[in-house]
């Protein structure tokens, strides 16, 4: 039965970002609560393995959405700026194609208009500000009857949007792919192609994902910032806020089991054997480990695994401490090829490494201080299949670093890895870090208008069980994530007020997630 806010005991399993904003959110409300990491460190995905003596960011390289992190902290009584060096990047990425064939988007959409403008000629750039206008109108439509919403259904999306939202996705065509609709924008083929990029980063592909994942695209132009001391930063500094709240940190404790007596989840299970009770239970870990049994069969309800065929991109990366010389990187850099459909039929058709692939470049150093390192960390990242499709070999993975290496080398960047200062990261690997995923690394992919609704939202099956992180409602991405873990909380919480106003008036009744998640961030 559940009990009143103080004495309410929750075990969050899971320190990725979702995890700890959900044991954050708790914790403040009064709630006792333990949060167990399977690793020895917390942010999951944000992970910094050091590399030849250094730290490097091996994971997200992209923080977006600074809004979304500053009401977080508010929330706690913390102000983020005093808790994160935060550095806005003037240059959002450098794209190339060709030796010496480079455009780079800017902060400032004015710079970025003229830099297309010298790079496409006027007429392109006119069609990158109607574009612009068209992501900003899809993002506003968007983001109140989804990304804030707790588990938005066709009904309640169609109520929430009004009639300026559902013109809005009228004139995009939502039926329409991400692909066919920037076609009706840029004629530039690599305008085409660059914008069409931003489907990847949830882990999907632009000739399958729905037009309106346009928003991602107005994420990234409000803004990127780079962090001091990295993403894992922010994990750090999420923890170290959610243990000034009272949040138990377990590391190195990994969980195998969820219990669940009659409907209702009632404490875990850790792989030493140790059993701690609970009153609720949040889960931050990819929801397929619930529908696979890999917290015990009584959790498998909680959630339904992945089907193969359905999960997002997995990535094969190398996280490397070199010297560089020969191109001017920029903190973030795209290195494209011709014929950008293979790469996606490669991975989504076929299920193998591209033959072609897209190489992004995150070079931690650069974007922040105008004179280079002497070595620079960083992480190199190309797409690959989630290792549920197919096992790659051994052989295949070395013909694709030898494909990546030389394009990098074409455009004259010149780097001695070794051994030592590099490590390579593959889709087993990801696997291995995050039961459950096979290796995706944003859960399910966004292919088909109605991908999105697909995702479970907060609220489980089982009774005190609840689900955060970027493989649930609103899907992957640091920030995402994050909105899932409020998510959870406020589910949580809406729960307890609702059971605890039940027992008191014996009155039963629904109780609006959307307030009662503005509520508990009040
Ligand atoms: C290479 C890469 C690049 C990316 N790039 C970006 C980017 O630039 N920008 C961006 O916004 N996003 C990016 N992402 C996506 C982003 O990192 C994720 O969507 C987000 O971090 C997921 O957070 P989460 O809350 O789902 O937790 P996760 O990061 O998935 O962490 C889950 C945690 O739960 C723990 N856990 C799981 N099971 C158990 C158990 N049984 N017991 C105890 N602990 C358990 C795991 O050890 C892990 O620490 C990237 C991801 C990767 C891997």
């Amino acid at each position: 039965m559940a009990s009143a806010p103080g004495e309410h005991r929750v075990v969050v399993v899971g320190a990725g970002v979702g995890g700890l904003v959900a044991a954050l959110q708790l914790a403040r409300r009064g709630l006792s609560v333990t949060l167990l990491e399977a690793a020895d460190a917390p942010g999951g995905k944000m992970r910094q393995p050091w590399v030849d003596g250094a730290p490097i960011d091996s994971g997200p390289t992209v923080f977006t959405m600074r809004w979304i992190f500053e009401q977080i902290y508010a929330s706690a009584g913390a102000r983020l700026q005093d808790e994160l060096d935060l550095t806005p990047l003037p240059v959002l990425a450098r794209h190339a194609w060709q030796p010496g064939e480079q455009l780079d988007l800017f902060a400032d959409p004015a710079l970025s208009r003229d830099a297309i403008a010298r790079f496409a000629g006027p007429v392109e750039a006119n069609r990158f500000t109607q574009f612009c206008r068209q992501t900003r109108a899809v993002y506003d439509a968007l983001e109140g009857p989804f990304i804030r919403s707790q588990a938005p259904s066709l009904f309640s999306m169609h109520n929430d949007l009004g009639l300026r939202g559902l013109a809005v996705l009228a004139s995009l065509g939502p039926m329409r792919s991400l692909w066919g609709a920037l076609g009706r924008h840029f004629h530039d083929p690599r305008l085409h192609q660059l914008f069409a990029r931003y489907a990847t980063y949830c882990g999907s592909s632009p000739w399958q994902a729905p037009a309106t994942l346009m928003l991602v695209t107005q994420v990234e132009l409000d803004g990127v910032w780079s962090v001091r001391g990295g993403m894992h930063a922010l994990a750090q500094s999420l923890a170290g806020l959610a243990q000034r709240h009272g949040v138990t940190l377990r590391y190195g404790a990994r969980v195998q089991q969820i219990e669940v007596s009659g409907t209702r989840a009632t404490g875990v299970v850790l792989a030493n054997g140790e059993r701690i009770a609970a009153d609720s239970v949040v889960f931050n870990g990819d929801r397929s480990a619930l529908g696979e049994g890999l917290l015990g069969e009584a959790a498998r309800p909680a959630a339904s695994a992945v089907p193969a065929s359905q999960r997002s991109l997995s990535a094969l990366t190398w996280s490397v401490h070199a010297a560089t010389e020969g191109f001017a990187l920029e903190r973030h850099n795209v290195f494209f090829q011709p014929h950008y459909q293979r790469e996606f039929d490669d991975i989504f058709g076929h299920g193998r490494l591209p033959a072609t692939p897209t190489v992004y470049v995150c070079a931690q150093d650069r974007g922040t201080t105008a004179s280079p390192p002497a070595r620079d960390r960083l992480l190199v990242l190309v797409n690959a299949p989630a290792a549920a499709r197919r096992h790659l070999t051994e052989s295949e993975i070395d013909a694709c670093e030898s494909h990546t290496f030389s394009l990098l080398q074409r455009h004259g960047l010149t780097l001695t890895r070794t051994a030592q200062n590099t490590l390579r990261t593959t889709p087993a690997d990801f696997q291995r870090m995050f039961p459950g995923s096979a290796g995706a690394l944003y859960g399910m992919a966004t292919h088909g208008w109605m991908s999105a609704f697909h995702r479970p939202g907060a609220a489980s099956p089982i009774a005190g069980l609840y689900l955060a992180g970027g493989s649930v409602h609103p899907g992957p991405g640091v920030p995402m994530a994050a909105m899932s873990g409020q998510l959870a909380a406020a589910t949580l919480m809406a729960h307890l007020d609702s059971t605890s106003r039940s027992h008191r008036v014996r009155i039963s009744g629904g109780t609006s997630m959307r307030s009662a998640m503005t509520a508990s961030m009040d």
